[in-house]
């Protein structure tokens, strides 16, 4: 290849790259793998290593070029960047459209709604379209030249997007002053900066498997990121960034269409931002982000609410150091602070026992909250808890309360220190820390708090699913000695019920066909119920396949075990180890008399060697059944998609898992092509 050849493939790997970094990092809708994108940035790059005369500031091989920085420039802002007033309710909200009114009133307000990404804010200027200056807020009047770190965020582009003619017309504004701007002039555009939770998941589980510390959050981490002075650190940490306003003027007169525009220029923004009319529009807005929030893929702390109009917005001015004209409409948030009344202990049913503080009773995001988990002894030290103490606790999801920290200016003088117990506090039976292990035990084999738990575990949902009978009436049950062990539960009457508090001859019944019914269990389950330590579900299954009935089960071997595909030395050992005791001999031989077990069908070697992920609601089939179905055709099932995935079978509303596979070039079938298979 010639020189003039060289710099017109130059020319055309670089347009092309950049596209499909914008299908890929701004819109998400990739058309080329990984891959193919890697090897098209390979080309380039080889050829600018030839010809390095070729190499210009915005070409998608320098997003890693610069070397460690000793320190950061400082930059003078053009504008100021300012922050937020914060308002949490509806009439909070109120009272600031009340006080904005008297300023401009005779004004109509109407508003634009985005979400607060809770990130890091950035100003990037851009001259004559290719990328010029990064800046962090700093104190909002000067920031730091962070251009080599912001450089190598794939959602920011190098060089601005050309908009056709057409484009800036549609969204009202002047074509040719707008592209004149931005071709020979200098545009200022702000946004936020953020990571991803998944991203930030991804880099604990990394910290935490080096040994070293783990993260508090995304913004942290992402604002430490963005302050890191080698960039090829910041390169791997897959940074993120919203564009969420222009400060230069390209004749916009209107948030809305400020929004627009950046669009136009090759910025990813906010998809759920909107213009609004009225309170209702941004209570009703709130309402519906606040509910999506938690499956969001970053995390959002709430909506700002712009007034529309850019001309009403500037005659609103500033105050202090926030505009306004906008306003931080924020979400109640995940952690709040209270008091430990005590901490105590709770043993499950392997015998774990786990400390749990008691709370006084505090609102977190809806949720009244009187309990959270300490997890064990490491966790109580690192935290340095004691009874007393003022504590921030955290609810997110559905998981158990955490907590994250103690204020310890505010502990009281009496604080108690708490003592990990040397006896089971249930049962007072021994305990032990085993070495390499977190956790203590209560090694008691009679210990009523681990048979209790047992129990529960066996009518449980994944096991045999005996509707009706939760813990509550097994601990009755158990404290008037009806149920012994689990086989009792298949013998009891109503008769025997009756006698129980809160039962009427209805309710009885009603129980007793619940438990006849569960007798007839699939031997997956049946094992599962079991409740042997380091026996899952998914262990469960791979035990019913590879051995087809109970009796084949108990005639094993700990060698035989490990020879399970999926069974590991664990496992093996603790099976062996519960199938061996003397007194699970004896339940077992009652339970196998009492019900009903089905072997699950000879597995077939039809989808060996592949692997399936499930993503989205099936049409005709259940999660469960479709999962059994593969493994009885010798399939195996993951819950991400990666480059060993063979399949991923995609149902009605596929999310994350679906847009994975098509990055990574992982064939996607319908329900249909996936029934097929297996015919
Ligand atoms: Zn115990």
């Amino acid at each position: 290849m010639d020189k003039k050849q060289a710099k017109l493939r130059v020319e055309k790997l670089k347009v092309e790259i950049n596209h499909h970094r914008y299908l890929y990092h701004v819109l998400d809708k990739p058309e080329i793998s990984d891959s193919a994108w890697d090897s098209l940035k390979h080309e380039l790059s080889e050829l600018e290593n030839k010809f390095p005369e070729f190499i210009t500031p915005d070409s998608p091989t320098q997003r890693v070029g610069g070397k460690p920085l000793p320190f950061f420039k400082k930059v003078a802002h053009r504008a100021p960047m300012l922050s937020l007033e914060d308002v949490f309710t509806t009439e909070e909200f109120e009272a600031w459209l009340t006080r904005i009114s008297k300023i401009v009133p005779t004004d109509k307000l109407d508003f634009f709604g985005e979400l607060k990404v809770d990130g890091f804010a950035m100003s990037l200027t851009y001259k004559k379209s290719v990328l010029n200056i990064g800046a962090t807020r700093g104190d909002g009047k000067t920031g730091e030249d962070v251009t080599e770190n912001i450089k190598t965020i794939q959602s920011i582009p190098l060089k601005l997007r050309e908009p056709k003619e057409s484009e800036i017309k549609n969204i009202g504004l002047n074509a040719d002053k707008v592209l004149k701007l931005i071709s020979s002039g200098e545009i200022e555009i702000r946004g936020e900066v953020f990571m991803t939770k998944s991203v930030f998941e991804s880099i604990n589980k990394e910290q935490k498997k080096l040994g070293l510390a783990e993260y508090a959050n995304p913004r942290n981490t992402a604002a430490g990121t963005v302050r890191q002075l080698d960039p090829s650190i910041v390169a791997k940490r897959k940074l993120d960034f919203l564009a969420y306003g222009l400060v230069t003027d390209l004749g916009q007169t209107e948030h809305n269409q400020e929004h627009l525009l950046l669009k136009l220029l090759g910025f990813k923004t906010d998809i759920e931002a909107r213009e609004l009319k009225n309170i209702k529009d941004v209570t009703n807005f709130w309402n519906e982000i606040h509910k999506k929030r938690e499956k969001m893929a970053w995390e959002i702390d709430g909506l700002v609410i712009s007034v529309n109009n850019n001309q009403i917005f500037s005659k609103l001015g500033v105050v202090g150091k926030a505009p306004r004209g906008a306003v931080a409409f924020k979400f109640p948030g995940i952690e709040a602070t209270t008091k430990v009344l005590d901490i105590i202990i709770q043993v499950g049913r392997t015998g774990v026992l786990t400390p749990v503080a008691v709370l006084d009773e505090v609102d977190i995001n809806g949720v009244n909250v009187t309990r959270a988990t300490l997890h064990n002894e490491d966790e109580i030290k690192r935290l340095d808890i004691r009874m007393g103490d003022t504590v921030i606790v955290q609810r997110a999801g559905d998981v158990i309360p955490d907590v994250v920290s103690v204020l310890k200016n505010l502990r009281p003088k009496n604080s108690k220190e708490f003592k990990f117990p040397k006896k089971c506090p249930v049962c007072d039976g021994e305990v032990i820390r085993q070495e390499g292990e977190a956790a203590h035990k209560c090694i008691n084999k009679k210990c009523s708090a681990k048979h209790r738990e047992g129990l529960y575990h066996f009518v449980s949902k994944k096991a045999f699913n005996i509707v009706g009978l939760g813990p509550e009436i097994i601990d009755k049950l158990v404290d008037e000695s009806l149920v012994k062990d689990s086989s009792d539960i298949f013998k009891l009457e109503p008769k025997h019920l009756l006698g129980l508090e809160g039962f009427a001859e209805v309710s009885a019944k009603k129980l007793v066909s619940s438990i006849q019914k569960s007798k007839k269990i699939s031997l997956a389950r049946f094992i599962y119920a079991l409740g042997i330590i380091h026996v899952g579900e998914e262990t469960a299954n791979l035990l019913a396949v590879y051995f087809n009935s109970i009796e084949n089960l108990t005639l094993t071997s700990e060698e035989d075990l490990k020879k399970v595909p999926g069974v590991g030395e664990k496992a093996a050992k603790s099976i062996k180890q519960w199938l061996e005791d003397k007194d699970n001999k004896e339940l077992l031989k009652k339970l196998v008399k009492e019900i009903d077990i089905q072997s699950p069908p000879k597995i077939s070697k039809k989808l060996a060697g592949k692997t399936f992920v499930l993503t989205g609601t099936l049409e005709t089939l259940s999660r469960d059944s479709a999962k059994e179905k593969i493994r009885l055709m010798g399939g195996d099932i993951s819950s991400s998609v990666s480059k060993e995935t063979t399949y991923v079978v995609a149902g009605e509303n596929a999310g994350s898992k679906f847009d994975k596979a098509g990055k990574l070039g992982v064939k996607i079938i319908s329900e249909k092509e996936f029934l097929n298979l297996m015919d």
